[in-house]
């Protein structure tokens, strides 16, 4: 049986998400979206957020806050104090939860005073590994010493929450050294520990690497990395809440959350998506485009933009909700989003067959994964059948 999180009901009903898109070098793993810092940037960057912040008010306060990257630790203090007065002006809810992401590599006191004042909540330190040898092979730019020496200064201050980003699955990491990375987090008792593992996108250094047959990949793996982190954190004070992510009891995420359970938010910057008012649209990932599609009068510049019904995202608080040790509510979702109950008959029968298979269990009316369901969470999802047609 998974601990659920009991205290995070009040969803909260806006979030805002800005993403900083500047990094000084490549990680070897790493596909996003990045541009090298310069000051004709960082003018285009803040010229385009305030332009977009005037175009796209919040329809009400922003709930909770994320401002991710990229490395927005890379903004000096100054211009980190800017960009918490721009989101400070949009409006935010009393007790909004505001997180910001951070390298160990440009974390200041300075800058974390600029954050603490702006009204930052949490810090999301992007550790990695603690191997000095895993860090070179995934081409950080950042000593392990590092590290240490960030979380003690971030600490330091009384306003933040802390969570600890790591990685798995590096060529050549052990279950050994996952356990040591593991255990040395939560040794540093952080607030919240995230658990991502390495991807091997097209177009990165690694996944030369990968394909020159420098370096190896074992799929087999990485289920006893999950497995390892899923049965050790818990036993270390963090129960699961999500399949990456773990917490100290009432410090999840409640940006991720409101993510998860499909509410609404909206991303400003380039390479930022917005769920909002029954659209889901992705701003170019490119600086000079998205900012100049927000000068007045002109169109902005996205990716993709489509409209969402409630079918679409009932269909993906499902998806998402199975990842979730709270798991899925059909019924309450049905009220939701106005699904009648002959639309979920599909979705209702597929939880049943996995039920039946010791994939899914009921626990207080919520459907939720087992710990074999969830390392097939991915497999589950693909199958997870389309929500029927409403009766007329
Ligand atoms: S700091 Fe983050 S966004 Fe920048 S290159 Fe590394 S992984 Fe990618």
């Amino acid at each position: 049986m998974f601990v659920q999180e009991k205290q995070e009901t009040n969803v909260p009903a806006l979030g805002l998400y800005a993403h900083v898109p500047f990094c000084s070098t490549t990680c070897d793993f790493c596909a996003f979206y990045q541009e090298r810092p310069s000051k004709k940037a960082f003018e285009e960057f803040f010229l385009g957020l305030r332009r977009e912040f005037e175009r796209f008010p919040g329809d009400r306060s922003f709930s909770t806050v994320f401002i991710g990257g990229g490395t927005p630790g890379l903004l000096s203090s100054g211009q980190l104090e800017h960009l918490c007065r721009i989101i400070r002006d949009a409006g935010l809810s009393d007790g909004c939860e505001w997180t910001v992401e951070v390298a160990p590599s440009e974390i200041s006191r300075e800058k974390l005073d600029a954050l603490a004042e702006g009204g930052v909540t949490r810090i999301s330190l992007g550790v990695q590994t603690f191997s000095s040898d895993m860090m070179k092979s995934l081409g950080r730019d950042h000593k392990v010493e590092k590290v240490f020496s960030a979380y003690s200064m971030i600490r330091e201050k009384a306003a933040f929450l802390v969570n600890l980003d790591l990685l798995f699955g590096a060529p050549g990491q052990t279950l050994d050294m996952w356990e040591f990375d593991l255990t040395t987090a939560a040794e540093l008792e952080p607030d919240h520990l995230s658990t991502y593992c390495l991807t091997f996108e097209e177009d990165t250094a690694m996944y030369v690497r990968l394909s020159e047959g420098q370096v190896e990949l074992d799929i087999e793996r990485e289920a006893e990395f999950y497995e390892k982190a899923w049965t050790l954190l818990p036993q270390l004070g963090y129960p699961q809440y999500e399949v990456s992510n773990f917490s100290r009891p009432g410090r999840a995420c409640l940006h991720n959350l409101n993510t998860w359970r499909m509410h609404e938010w909206i991303g400003y910057g380039p390479g930022a998506s917005t769920q909002h008012k029954g659209v889901r649209r992705k701003n170019s990932a490119n600086l000079e485009k998205w900012s100049a599609g927000m000068s007045d009068g002109k169109t902005p510049a996205y990716e993709e933009c489509i409209e969402v019904v409630d079918r679409d995202l009932a269909g993906d608080a499902i998806l998402f909700g199975l990842r979730m040790n709270e798991g899925v509510n059909l019924n309450d979702l049905a009220v939701r989003f106005n699904l009648s109950n002959s639309s979920l008959e599909p979705v209702r029968s597929f939880f049943g067959k996995l039920g039946a298979e010791g994939f899914m269990e009921e626990v207080a009316g919520f459907s939720v994964l087992t710990q074999d369901g969830r390392m097939r969470c991915d497999a589950i999802a693909s199958e997870i059948p389309e929500i029927g047609d409403q009766e007329s």
